[in-house]
């Protein structure tokens, strides 16, 4: 669902004071573009995948593993996130960990208790592209609200604040901006992507795309759909299984019992990386991985862009 049109308006103060009702966060896209007094997190993922956490503990007693799995914990918390963040959750986590069965009851209960909402962006970065795979400044998909700041209070769409209606000259700021942001829209990757890019998986060009990249999988942990992790045993007689993030860029990341490792150099960890976000996703959910947030491009530390990536090689194809 895009932005309706048919929100309320509210001061910002009462904007400020519902949120302050829970225990709230936003994230570091949303704290950089708007002042909020509020605790800022990387990206959702922080939130409902945690870097690490302990999923069961386990001790040897009386010639005898016992096991004890610890119980999901989730306290209620309050997110204001991106669009294209918010879409992070619903088009690859929720369909990750929640879309198949078994489900993932940690991120199931963490994802229960999260209160996720949308403040639009009222201008693209140089590093965004949400409209190139699907998504809008202004799209309220997925969220519980929708909140756009507006020069005479914040725009809101949603349960639980009331507000007054738009008046004419605030019906025509927003019309504005969704003109202005129309006319700066980076245009949607080509149709065909998923699968120009599927085909092209043996051609030589990938040795030059992946040049420069140091597998330092930076961009992995700091992108809001990455979600790989790894699975530890803490303890030889005591301990704990641990879940870290882990990351396709990584050497180890496929490294088999046997010592073979199906990708052992790094342009096929890179090739890896930009195919599964811009070609096996879509190809089984309908949806791109990536949600062309831009943090990936904005962090790497030797500016390797994935836009560019993927449009050499669907160049390629057409
Ligand atoms: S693209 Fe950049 S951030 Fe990602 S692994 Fe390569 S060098 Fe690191
Ligand atoms: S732009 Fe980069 S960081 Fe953002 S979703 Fe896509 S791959 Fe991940």
């Amino acid at each position: 669902m895009r932005l309706s049109g048919n929100g309320v308006v509210v001061t910002r103060e009462a904007f400020l004071e519902w949120l302050s009702r829970g225990k709230t966060f936003v994230t570091e896209a949303v704290a950089r573009r708007f002042r909020l007094p509020f605790p800022a997190v990387p990206t959702p993922k922080t939130i409902l995948l945690p870097q690490r956490e302990a999923l069961y503990r386990f001790f040897w007693a009386k010639r005898t593993w016992n096991v004890h799995p610890l119980p999901p914990e989730g306290t209620p918390v309050l997110l204001l996130a991106a669009p294209c963040e918010v879409k992070a959750v619903t088009d690859v986590l929720d369909a990750v960990f929640l879309g198949n069965a078994p489900q993932d009851p940690h991120y199931a209960t963490r994802r229960k208790n999260l209160f996720l909402g949308a403040l639009g962006c009222t201008f693209f970065e140089a590093t965004c592209f949400c409209t190139r795979v699907g998504g809008h400044p202004l799209s309220r998909e997925g969220a519980d609200f929708f909140a756009l700041p507006l020069s005479s209070g914040v725009y809101f769409e949603g349960e639980g604040l009331s507000g007054r209606p738009l008046a004419s000259s605030e019906k025509e700021e927003l019309e504005a901006l969704v003109a202005d942001l129309g006319k700066t829209a980076p245009p949607p990757f080509p149709e065909k992507t998923p699968e120009y890019l599927y085909e092209a998986f043996g051609r030589d060009i990938w040795e030059d795309i992946a040049w420069g990249c140091l597998n330092c999988g930076a961009c992995t942990f700091l992108c809001p759909t990455c979600f790989c992790f790894d699975l530890a045993l803490e303890g030889r007689l005591r301990g704990a299984m641990i879940r870290t993030w882990d990351s396709c860029m990584f050497p180890k990341f496929t490294l088999h019992a046997s010592s073979h490792n199906p990708r052992s150099h790094p342009m096929q960890r890179v090739r890896q990386r930009i195919l599964h976000k811009f070609s096996y996703h879509p190809l089984r959910k309908g949806v791109f991985g990536c949600v062309g947030c831009g943090r990936c491009v904005a962090l790497c530390p030797v500016n390797w862009d994935i836009r560019e990536a993927v449009e050499r090689v669907v160049s390629c194809a057409l």
